[in-house]
């Protein structure tokens, strides 16, 4: 069981994967990444699945799709000698903050480590466009070696209500990829209800008094019972046990009659269409 905050470093200083892909039978974390070239034939194949979807898959669902066909090693597995839709099984079953980091690290080995994230300032609506070193992502790594040390205990007061229990606490593990690829839009990171109840369903996996019998914990009508509260603060144990990267960027506006700080994700950036796109290169390059 883990005990304390992850260590936080920049990425890079992580060796491979920040948690690991599980192997079959021990549970032992495998951290290993490899990526194959990026050529002609894969820029076509990720074109059609975009184009398919007719303009573009939910983020969460396009990044599963680019992965599944650019990986070569993925911790215990040899993507290459997979089919398709066993590759997309085990990478659904990875931890989310594993799959986020192998689309970061793909995208400085495909075009390198520089982005321009693009904000809008909350106070005076000013676009203020942002470069950022990839590297310098700053990455929540919980420094486990076996699948079965990834829960996380948290102790709650004043108590949360989860059905008929009362719970002074709650365990929690990673989160997997799984509710991020289904997620239905662009909601990574917010705190839109669609998102948490799958977040929510996946990640809370067990609470003082409550009976699963193997199965998941936060069924609907345990949803349904939540207050606002215990809503908020699920959502923070979620965040605070996914680990991976810190997607938010502290910033100052620079419109000299504002100066105001503030702290935000880059809407959009994130996405592949941008994220791939020479619009995110810095100008010059
Ligand atoms: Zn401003």
């Amino acid at each position: 069981m883990i005990e304390k905050e992850y260590d936080k470093k920049p990425l890079r200083d992580v060796e491979g994967l920040p948690i690991g892909v599980a192997k079959e039978g021990t549970g032992e974390l495998v951290k290993t990444v490899s990526f194959i070239p990026w050529g002609w034939k894969e820029e076509k194949e990720i074109a059609k699945v975009n184009e398919e979807a007719k303009g573009g898959l939910p983020l969460g669902e396009m990044i599963t799709q680019i992965l599944v066909r650019l990986l070569n090693v993925w911790g215990p597995y040899k993507f290459q000698d997979l089919d398709l839709a066993e590759r997309e099984l085990h990478l659904r079953n990875s931890f989310f903050a594993d799959v986020f980091i192998a689309y970061i690290l793909l995208r400085i080995e495909a075009m390198g480590e520089l982005v321009i994230l693009v904000f809008y300032c909350p106070y005076c609506g000013k676009q203020i466009n942002y470069e950022v070193d990839l590297r310098d992502i700053d990455v929540f790594v919980p420094e486990i070696g076996s699948v079965e040390d990834a829960v996380r205990r948290f102790h709650v007061a004043p108590p949360m209500r989860i059905g008929e229990a009362i719970c002074t606490y709650v365990d929690l593990r990673p989160m997997r990829w799984e509710p991020v690829h289904c997620m239905p839009g662009d909601l990574l990171g917010t705190s839109d209800p669609r998102f948490l109840e799958l977040a929510f369903a996946d990640s809370v996996i067990g609470a003082e008094g409550v009976e699963t019998h193997g199965a998941t914990l936060m069924i609907e009508e345990r949803l349904e019972s939540l207050r606002k509260i215990d809503i908020t603060r699920l959502a923070g144990y979620v965040d605070d046990t996914a680990g991976g990267p810190d997607i938010g960027t502290n910033l100052t506006c620079p419109e000299p009659k504002c100066k105001k700080e503030f702290r935000a994700v880059s809407e959009g950036a994130w996405g592949y269409n941008y994220f791939f796109d020479s619009a995110s290169l810095p100008k010059g390059r």
